[in-house]
Protein backbone atom coordinates (compact mmCIF):
# COMPACT_ATOMS: atom_id res chain seq x y z
CA UNK A 1 0.00 0.00 0.00
CA UNK A 2 1.58 3.31 -1.02
CA UNK A 3 2.03 6.08 2.04
CA UNK A 4 1.32 9.44 0.98
CA UNK A 5 3.39 11.95 3.11
CA UNK A 6 3.13 15.68 3.64
CA UNK A 7 5.91 18.25 4.35
CA UNK A 8 4.41 21.58 5.91
CA UNK A 9 5.34 24.33 7.22
CA UNK A 10 3.26 27.35 8.73
CA UNK A 11 5.14 30.09 6.45
CA UNK A 12 7.65 30.14 3.67
CA UNK A 13 11.22 30.78 4.65
CA UNK A 14 11.13 27.78 7.25
CA UNK A 15 13.85 25.73 4.84
CA UNK A 16 10.64 22.95 4.39
CA UNK A 17 11.87 22.88 1.01
CA UNK A 18 15.26 22.32 1.18
CA UNK A 19 14.59 19.49 4.04
CA UNK A 20 11.81 18.18 1.61
CA UNK A 21 14.35 17.68 -1.40
CA UNK A 22 17.08 15.95 1.36
CA UNK A 23 14.66 13.64 2.44
CA UNK A 24 13.54 12.25 -1.21
CA UNK A 25 17.25 12.21 -2.04
CA UNK A 26 17.87 9.28 0.81
CA UNK A 27 15.10 7.50 -0.50
CA UNK A 28 15.80 4.48 -2.69
CA UNK A 29 12.38 5.23 -4.23
CA UNK A 30 10.12 7.59 -3.73
CA UNK A 31 7.34 9.79 -6.05
CA UNK A 32 7.96 13.34 -5.41
CA UNK A 33 4.78 16.20 -5.23
CA UNK A 34 5.90 19.78 -5.55
CA UNK A 35 1.98 21.15 -4.37
CA UNK A 36 2.99 24.36 -4.13
CA UNK A 37 1.71 25.29 -7.80
CA UNK A 38 2.47 29.35 -7.74
CA UNK A 39 6.33 28.80 -6.77
CA UNK A 40 7.66 25.48 -7.32
CA UNK A 41 11.09 24.91 -6.03
CA UNK A 42 11.56 21.31 -5.72
CA UNK A 43 12.58 20.91 -9.17
CA UNK A 44 15.54 23.35 -8.29
CA UNK A 45 16.76 21.10 -5.63
CA UNK A 46 15.69 17.71 -7.47
CA UNK A 47 17.89 16.59 -10.56
CA UNK A 48 15.01 15.31 -12.61
CA UNK A 49 14.40 14.61 -16.47
CA UNK A 50 10.96 16.03 -17.81
CA UNK A 51 8.82 13.41 -19.22
CA UNK A 52 5.96 15.04 -19.92
CA UNK A 53 3.61 18.21 -19.77
CA UNK A 54 -0.18 18.50 -19.60
CA UNK A 55 -2.29 21.10 -20.13
CA UNK A 56 -5.00 22.38 -16.78
CA UNK A 57 -8.20 23.47 -17.53
CA UNK A 58 -9.16 25.23 -14.53
CA UNK A 59 -12.52 26.03 -14.95
CA UNK A 60 -14.78 27.08 -18.09
CA UNK A 61 -14.92 30.59 -19.12
CA UNK A 62 -18.40 32.06 -22.08
CA UNK A 63 -17.32 32.06 -25.22
CA UNK A 64 -19.77 34.14 -27.78
CA UNK A 65 -20.98 32.98 -31.47
CA UNK A 66 -21.24 36.33 -33.04
CA UNK A 67 -22.86 34.79 -35.71
CA UNK A 68 -25.78 33.88 -33.35
CA UNK A 69 -25.55 36.89 -31.15
CA UNK A 70 -28.79 39.31 -31.77
CA UNK A 71 -26.92 42.14 -29.60
CA UNK A 72 -29.99 42.34 -27.50
CA UNK A 73 -27.56 43.00 -24.80
CA UNK A 74 -29.54 40.31 -21.95
CA UNK A 75 -25.98 38.72 -20.91
CA UNK A 76 -24.62 42.02 -20.04
CA UNK A 77 -26.87 43.10 -17.76
CA UNK A 78 -27.15 39.01 -16.59
CA UNK A 79 -23.40 38.96 -15.75
CA UNK A 80 -22.80 39.60 -12.01
CA UNK A 81 -18.92 40.08 -12.69
CA UNK A 82 -19.27 42.96 -15.05
CA UNK A 83 -16.92 40.62 -17.08
CA UNK A 84 -19.43 41.75 -20.33
CA UNK A 85 -19.17 44.36 -22.47
CA UNK A 86 -20.51 46.02 -25.78
CA UNK A 87 -18.25 47.92 -28.11
CA UNK A 88 -19.77 50.69 -30.38
CA UNK A 89 -21.35 48.75 -32.45
CA UNK A 90 -23.14 46.21 -30.15
CA UNK A 91 -20.38 43.39 -30.38
CA UNK A 92 -20.18 41.17 -27.01
CA UNK A 93 -16.85 41.51 -25.73
CA UNK A 94 -16.25 38.76 -23.12
CA UNK A 95 -13.33 39.99 -20.75
CA UNK A 96 -10.79 38.07 -18.38
CA UNK A 97 -12.64 38.61 -15.00
CA UNK A 98 -15.41 36.13 -16.43
CA UNK A 99 -16.07 33.98 -13.47
CA UNK A 100 -17.32 30.89 -15.57
CA UNK A 101 -20.89 31.15 -13.49
CA UNK A 102 -22.74 30.35 -17.32
CA UNK A 103 -25.67 32.33 -16.09
CA UNK A 104 -24.82 34.23 -19.58
CA UNK A 105 -25.55 31.29 -21.64
CA UNK A 106 -28.09 30.50 -19.36
CA UNK A 107 -30.23 33.23 -20.17
CA UNK A 108 -28.92 33.85 -23.67
CA UNK A 109 -32.21 33.50 -26.39
CA UNK A 110 -30.19 32.56 -29.37
CA UNK A 111 -28.09 30.16 -27.67
CA UNK A 112 -25.40 32.10 -29.01
CA UNK A 113 -22.68 31.83 -25.86
CA UNK A 114 -21.28 28.44 -24.81
CA UNK A 115 -18.82 27.62 -21.98
CA UNK A 116 -15.48 26.53 -22.93
CA UNK A 117 -12.77 25.44 -21.25
CA UNK A 118 -9.67 27.79 -20.32
CA UNK A 119 -6.12 26.98 -19.91
CA UNK A 120 -4.88 27.44 -16.36
CA UNK A 121 -1.46 26.12 -16.30
CA UNK A 122 0.71 22.83 -16.63
CA UNK A 123 1.47 19.90 -14.89
CA UNK A 124 4.85 17.97 -15.29
CA UNK A 125 5.98 14.09 -14.80
CA UNK A 126 9.96 13.61 -14.82
CA UNK A 127 12.08 10.68 -13.80
CA UNK A 128 14.51 10.71 -11.26
CA UNK A 129 16.96 8.76 -10.25
CA UNK A 130 15.30 6.62 -7.47
CA UNK A 131 11.70 7.36 -8.46
CA UNK A 132 9.36 10.34 -10.45
CA UNK A 133 8.70 14.20 -9.80
CA UNK A 134 5.77 15.73 -10.84
CA UNK A 135 5.06 19.52 -10.47
CA UNK A 136 2.86 22.07 -11.80
CA UNK A 137 2.97 25.63 -12.91
CA UNK A 138 -0.32 27.59 -12.39
CA UNK A 139 -0.95 30.91 -14.35
CA UNK A 140 -0.11 33.79 -12.70
CA UNK A 141 -3.72 35.14 -11.39
CA UNK A 142 -5.62 32.15 -12.60
CA UNK A 143 -7.74 30.44 -9.68
CA UNK A 144 -8.65 26.40 -8.51
CA UNK A 145 -5.43 25.89 -7.20
CA UNK A 146 -6.65 23.55 -4.85
CA UNK A 147 -8.05 21.38 -8.17
CA UNK A 148 -4.44 21.66 -9.54
CA UNK A 149 -2.68 20.19 -6.23
CA UNK A 150 -5.33 17.00 -6.45
CA UNK A 151 -5.15 16.76 -9.88
CA UNK A 152 -0.94 15.98 -9.73
CA UNK A 153 -1.50 13.75 -6.38
CA UNK A 154 -4.22 11.35 -8.32
CA UNK A 155 -1.51 11.51 -11.16
CA UNK A 156 1.31 10.72 -8.16
CA UNK A 157 -0.83 8.11 -7.00
CA UNK A 158 -1.30 6.33 -10.21
CA UNK A 159 2.43 6.22 -11.14
CA UNK A 160 3.05 4.55 -7.31
CA UNK A 161 1.01 2.03 -7.73
CA UNK A 162 2.40 1.51 -11.82
CA UNK A 163 5.69 1.70 -10.39
CA UNK A 164 4.83 -0.33 -6.97
CA UNK A 165 6.56 2.72 -5.08
CA UNK A 166 5.82 2.95 -1.25
CA UNK A 167 5.81 6.26 -0.40
CA UNK A 168 4.79 9.44 -1.99
CA UNK A 169 6.52 12.60 -0.48
CA UNK A 170 4.42 15.88 -0.97
CA UNK A 171 6.64 19.44 -0.70
CA UNK A 172 3.41 21.49 0.71
CA UNK A 173 2.75 25.30 0.02
CA UNK A 174 3.94 27.32 2.45
CA UNK A 175 1.21 28.59 4.74
CA UNK A 176 -2.63 27.27 6.04
CA UNK A 177 -4.42 28.24 3.20
CA UNK A 178 -6.96 26.18 1.15
CA UNK A 179 -3.98 24.96 -0.73
CA UNK A 180 -2.27 23.56 1.97
CA UNK A 181 -5.82 21.80 3.25
CA UNK A 182 -5.33 19.72 -0.88
CA UNK A 183 -2.09 18.81 -0.04
CA UNK A 184 -3.15 17.03 3.55
CA UNK A 185 -7.05 15.36 2.61
CA UNK A 186 -5.79 11.75 2.83
CA UNK A 187 -2.25 11.92 3.92
CA UNK A 188 -0.63 9.30 6.30
CA UNK A 189 1.36 11.73 7.81
CA UNK A 190 2.41 15.22 8.05
CA UNK A 191 5.96 16.26 9.02
CA UNK A 192 5.96 20.22 10.38
CA UNK A 193 9.38 21.77 9.40
CA UNK A 194 9.39 24.48 12.28
CA UNK A 195 11.65 27.03 12.12
CA UNK A 196 13.35 27.41 16.14
CA UNK A 197 11.89 30.91 16.92
CA UNK A 198 8.96 33.01 18.39
CA UNK A 199 7.09 33.52 14.91
CA UNK A 200 8.04 30.11 14.16
CA UNK A 201 5.74 28.76 17.03
CA UNK A 202 2.64 30.62 16.12
CA UNK A 203 3.11 29.25 12.55
CA UNK A 204 3.51 25.85 14.39
CA UNK A 205 0.16 26.65 16.30
CA UNK A 206 -1.71 27.72 13.00
CA UNK A 207 -0.05 24.61 11.20
CA UNK A 208 -1.14 22.16 14.44
CA UNK A 209 -4.72 23.30 14.44
CA UNK A 210 -5.49 22.72 10.78
CA UNK A 211 -3.44 19.09 10.79
CA UNK A 212 -6.08 18.71 13.91
CA UNK A 213 -9.43 19.02 11.96
CA UNK A 214 -8.20 16.18 9.75
CA UNK A 215 -7.32 14.02 12.51
CA UNK A 216 -4.08 13.62 10.79
CA UNK A 217 -0.73 12.28 12.73
CA UNK A 218 2.10 14.38 12.70
CA UNK A 219 6.05 14.57 13.78
CA UNK A 220 7.96 18.14 13.76
CA UNK A 221 11.55 18.82 12.68
CA UNK A 222 12.85 21.78 14.35
CA UNK A 223 15.20 24.16 12.28
CA UNK A 224 17.28 26.94 12.42
CA UNK A 225 17.77 25.99 16.00
CA UNK A 226 20.48 26.75 18.79
CA UNK A 227 19.42 30.44 19.52
CA UNK A 228 16.85 30.88 22.51
CA UNK A 229 16.27 27.34 25.00
CA UNK A 230 13.36 29.00 26.25
CA UNK A 231 11.95 29.38 22.49
CA UNK A 232 12.71 25.87 21.99
CA UNK A 233 10.97 24.48 25.65
CA UNK A 234 7.53 26.87 24.36
CA UNK A 235 7.57 24.90 20.87
CA UNK A 236 8.33 21.57 22.75
CA UNK A 237 5.89 22.39 24.79
CA UNK A 238 3.43 23.21 22.14
CA UNK A 239 4.17 19.91 20.23
CA UNK A 240 3.23 17.79 23.20
CA UNK A 241 -0.56 19.99 22.92
CA UNK A 242 -1.39 19.05 19.96
CA UNK A 243 -0.17 15.24 20.07
CA UNK A 244 3.19 16.27 18.07
CA UNK A 245 6.43 14.63 18.17
CA UNK A 246 9.66 16.46 17.55
CA UNK A 247 11.82 13.89 15.50
CA UNK A 248 15.16 16.27 15.15
CA UNK A 249 16.60 19.55 15.19
CA UNK A 250 18.64 21.13 12.80
CA UNK A 251 20.75 24.28 14.37
CA UNK A 252 21.09 27.71 12.37
CA UNK A 253 24.00 26.83 9.87
CA UNK A 254 25.46 29.68 7.51
CA UNK A 255 26.74 26.77 5.47
CA UNK A 256 23.10 25.33 4.88
CA UNK A 257 21.85 28.61 3.03
CA UNK A 258 25.55 28.35 0.86
CA UNK A 259 24.85 25.13 -0.11
CA UNK A 260 21.62 25.71 -0.96
CA UNK A 261 23.16 28.35 -3.33
CA UNK A 262 25.19 25.76 -5.26
CA UNK A 263 22.02 23.81 -5.54
CA UNK A 264 22.97 21.37 -2.95
CA UNK A 265 20.50 20.15 0.18
CA UNK A 266 21.08 18.59 3.62
CA UNK A 267 21.42 15.38 1.70
CA UNK A 268 24.53 16.36 -0.31
CA UNK A 269 26.20 17.56 3.47
CA UNK A 270 28.14 15.10 5.22
CA UNK A 271 27.42 16.59 8.36
CA UNK A 272 23.58 16.58 8.10
CA UNK A 273 23.25 12.80 6.18
CA UNK A 274 22.50 11.11 9.33
CA UNK A 275 19.96 13.53 10.82
CA UNK A 276 18.54 13.55 7.60
CA UNK A 277 18.72 9.48 7.79
CA UNK A 278 17.23 9.50 11.37
CA UNK A 279 14.44 11.70 9.89
CA UNK A 280 13.62 8.95 6.85
CA UNK A 281 13.59 6.31 9.87
CA UNK A 282 10.75 8.19 11.99
CA UNK A 283 8.87 8.63 9.09
CA UNK A 284 8.66 5.26 7.86
CA UNK A 285 8.30 4.10 11.69
CA UNK A 286 5.38 6.26 11.75
CA UNK A 287 3.60 5.14 8.92
CA UNK A 288 3.65 1.09 9.43
S1 LIG B 1 -27.64 37.40 -24.73
FE1 LIG B 1 -26.90 36.28 -26.50
S2 LIG B 1 -27.84 37.28 -28.22
FE2 LIG B 1 -28.03 38.69 -26.52
S3 LIG B 1 -26.19 39.99 -26.65
FE3 LIG B 1 -25.67 38.31 -25.32
S4 LIG B 1 -24.75 36.80 -26.67
FE4 LIG B 1 -25.84 38.22 -27.97
S1 LIG C 1 -19.94 33.00 -17.37
FE1 LIG C 1 -20.74 34.26 -15.69
S2 LIG C 1 -18.99 35.54 -15.19
FE2 LIG C 1 -18.56 34.71 -17.17
S3 LIG C 1 -19.30 36.26 -18.57
FE3 LIG C 1 -20.97 34.78 -18.31
S4 LIG C 1 -22.21 35.64 -16.66
FE4 LIG C 1 -20.26 36.72 -16.61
Amino acid sequence: MTRQIAILSGKGGAGKTSITASIIKMMDSVVAVDADVNASNLPILLPHRQQSTTDYFGMDIASVNHDLCTSCGLCVTTCQFDAISQDENGKIIIDSDCEGCAACAHVCPTNAITMVERKSGEWFVSDMENGSLIHADLIPGEDNSGKLITRIRTAASAIAKETNIAYIIIDGPPGTSCQAISSITGVDLVVAVIEESLSGLSDYRRLAELIQKFSIPHIVLLNKGGFSPEVKGKIVASVEEFGGRIVGSIPFDQKIPQALQELKSLADMNEYKNTINEILEQIVASTT
